[in-house]
């Protein structure tokens, strides 16, 4: 690892000035910032450790009236106990529950995990971020078993690796962030930008801003979230997908559908949506908006089985939400 100054401030506005200096890197857990710093697939000259700044961890408010608001040095383990997220944000709850491990749940923070980077391992070799090699696209003429199945006409081809990104921007919820100009406030989903040069982030959040807590309104219908992994523990989901529903009694009335694993951004589905509005969820009218989803999907070379799967996890984040898990009991 290259060798690097290192801060540890307890204010926002000190993080602020140190993270204004070239180069410099924000700290949370450390579990995808120290690997990249170990393998020099980042080499920041300065790191700048968030975790003491007590004012940007916790979890207040009342998920079932008001909303939350989770703060970003929030662990990932804090989410998953919190009785009111299990409650009323089961999509939130289970994408994060289903993270790594418990070690990786004790350490990560909520800023973290959404701004982790790609586990696309052409970016994570040293590649960057878009993998080309004299102009063409190593992922494309290479291993690509994990890579998108949407937006494929483009160079961008890795995955966002964010689970929470998914859950969060089914909810609705919004970022705060904060830079030396003072603060603002996005969507979830608006985190997030497809690079069209290697030059370009995949987040919209400018180097040297701080993303200090997401808020999560109050919810009124049905959510989940379901994924389909290649093992249990230790690893990402290879698809996963969280639905919100707006009800007027079992009919859908509003719906909103999120992919991972599909695209370089979370994936909303309007196809998906509008497949399943003024709709009760039955296992057929699931199973339909789960074909709509994947409609536009235009698979690489080696992972055309995640549009298979991409139509089982929407179908099953439709049916989780109305609490109709029936292949738990075959
Ligand atoms: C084996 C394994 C399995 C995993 N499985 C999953 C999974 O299933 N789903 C999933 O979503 N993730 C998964 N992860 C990833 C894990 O969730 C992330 O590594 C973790 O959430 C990152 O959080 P952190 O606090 O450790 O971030 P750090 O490593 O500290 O930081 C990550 C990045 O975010 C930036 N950053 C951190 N906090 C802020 C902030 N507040 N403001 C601005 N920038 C910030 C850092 O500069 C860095 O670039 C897995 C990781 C491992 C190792």
């Amino acid at each position: 690892m290259k060798s690097f100054e290192y801060a540890a401030p307890s204010t926002v506005e000190d993080a602020l000035k140190l993270l204004g200096a070239p180069n410099a890197a924000a700290l949370s857990g450390g579990t995808d910032l120290i690997s990249r710093m170990k393998d020099y697939v980042s080499s920041p000259d300065r790191v700048v450790y968030l975790k003491e700044i007590k004012a940007l961890a916790g979890i207040v408010g009342d998920a079932k009236s008001a909303g939350v608001t989770i703060g970003a040095n929030t662990k990932l383990a804090d989410i998953v106990a919190h009785q009111g997220i299990r409650e009323a944000y089961p999509a939130l709850y289970q994408a994060t529950a289903e993270v790594g491990s418990p070690q990786i749940r004790n350490m990560a923070t909520l800023g973290g995990n959404l701004l982790q980077r790609p586990r696309c391992w052409y970016f994570r070799s040293g590649n960057g971020l878009l993998a080309l090699k004299d102009g063409r696209s190593l992922v494309r003429a290479g291993d690509n078993r994990f890579h998108a199945i949407f937006m494929t006409d483009g160079d961008a081809l890795f995955v966002s690796p964010s689970s929470l990104a998914v859950a969060l921007s089914a909810l609705d919820a919004q970022a705060t962030i904060a830079g030396t100009k003072g603060e603002r406030t996005v969507k979830i989903e608006e985190l997030y930008q497809v690079p069209k040069r290697e030059s370009d982030s995949e987040f919209t959040i400018q180097p040297g801003e701080i993303l200090t807590k997401v808020t999560v309104p109050p919810a009124k219908g049905k959510n989940a979230s379901y994924e389909a992994r290649h093992k249990q523990a230790q690893d990402w989901p290879l698809v996963l997908s969280s639905v919100n529903l707006t009800m007027d009694g079992d009919t859908v009335t509003a719906a909103k559908v999120v992919l991972y694993g599909v695209a370089p951004i979370p994936w909303r589905s309007a196809a998906a949506e509008r497949a399943i509005t003024g709709k009760r969820v039955t296992p057929e009218n699931a199973a339909t908006s789960g074909e709509a989803a994947v409609e536009a999907a235009a698979p690489l070379s080696m992972n055309a089985y995640k549009v298979a799967l991409a139509k089982t996890v929407v179908k099953r984040a439709l049916l989780s939400a109305v609490g109709n898990r029936y292949w738990e009991q075959a």
